[in-house]
C-alpha cells in the first residue's frame, strides 16, 4: 500500500505479480505520490518486492527483519522463484535485496509533516512490524488480521508471541477506520476487531492443545492446510 504526507510517500509491502508491480509507479505518479522509500512489514518474500516497482528507493524494515535478510541470504529469491515456477510467472528482472535500513521498532519515522508509528509484530514470523498511520487512522498490519487467512505460525513464529502482537495491536484496531492486511483486501476497524478476537481465540485453543475450530469464513482447503502446519510439533 502507498501512504503519503506532504511531498513524501512510502510503499509499504508489495503486490507480487509483475503486471501489478509494473503499473504501481504510474499509479503513484498520477496520484502525486513521490515514493521516497519502500518499507517491509517482515522478511517473507511476498512483502519484499517493492524495489521491483521503485528501483533505487531504499528499503526500510525493523531491526529483526533486517537481521533475517542478512541471516537468510537468498531465501526470498528462492521462495520467489518457487512461486514463479508454480504459477508460470516470468519477470523482467531478478529481485535484488541490497539490505535494509534498520528502523526503530517500537518507534516513529517521519513522512512529510507527520510521522508513522512502528509497532513490533512478531509471532507469524520471528520478525516484523505493523505501521499505524495516525492522521488517516489506518493500520498496515502485515500478515495479521487477514479476512482470508487464519493465523499462520511460520518457523521462528509462535502462538504466544502472535497473541502478544494481537494484544498490542488491539487498541490501534479499536481506533482504526481501516486495516490493511497483507492478504485479502482492506477492512474496516469493526471487522478487523472481530477477526482479531477470532484469531486470538483460535491461538488460545491451539495453546491449550485443543483442535481449534477454524473461523467460519476461513475454512477453505488452503486454511485447513495452514492449520495442519500450525498444530505440527515444532
Ligand atoms: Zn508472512
Amino acid at each position: 500500500m502507498l501512504v503519503r504526507n506532504g511531498g513524501e510517500a512510502f510503499c509499504i509491502d508489495s503486490p507480487i505479480f509483475p503486471d501489478e508491480l509494473e503499473i504501481l509507479p504510474a499509479i503513484a505518479e498520477q496520484s502525486d505520490f513521490s515514493i521516497v522509500g519502500v518499507l517491509a512489514t517482515h522478511a517473507d518474500w511476498d512483502h519484499l518486492l517493492g524495489g521491483l516497482a521503485f528501483p533505487g528507493a531504499p528499503l526500510g524494515a525493523a531491526e529483526n527483519t533486517a537481521a533475517r535478510l542478512i541471516n537468510e541470504p537468498g531465501a526470498a529469491q528462492r521462495a520467489l522463484r518457487d512461486f514463479d515456477d508454480e504459477f508460470y510467472v516470468t519477470r523482467p528482472k531478478p529481485l535484488s535485496l541490497p539490505g535494509a535500513q534498520q528502523l526503530p521498532v517500537p518507534g516513529h519515522i517521519d513522512i512529510g509533516a507527520e510521522t508513522l508509528e512502528l509497532h513490533p509484530a512478531d509471532g507469524h514470523t520471528a520478525d516484523g512490524m505493523a505501521v499505524w498511520v495516525p492522521w488517516a487512522r489506518v493500520l498496515v498490519a502485515g500478515d495479521y488480521l487477514s479476512p482470508v487467512e487464519i493465523p499462520m505460525l511460520s518457523p521462528g513464529g509462535g502462538a504466544a508471541a502472535y497473541i502478544a502482537t494481537l494484544n498490542r495491536l488491539e487498541p490501534l484496531v479499536e481506533q482504526a477506520d481501516h486495516v490493511v492486511p497483507g492478504h485479502g483486501g482492506p477492512i474496516d476497524g469493526t471487522r478487523a476487531l472481530a477477526i482479531l478476537r477470532e484469531d486470538r481465540a483460535y491461538l488460545e485453543a491451539l495453546q491449550r492443545g485443543e483442535d481449534a475450530p477454524l473461523p467460519i469464513a476461513r475454512r477453505t482447503k488452503a486454511q485447513r492446510a495452514i492449520h495442519a502446519s500450525n498444530i505440527k510439533p515444532r
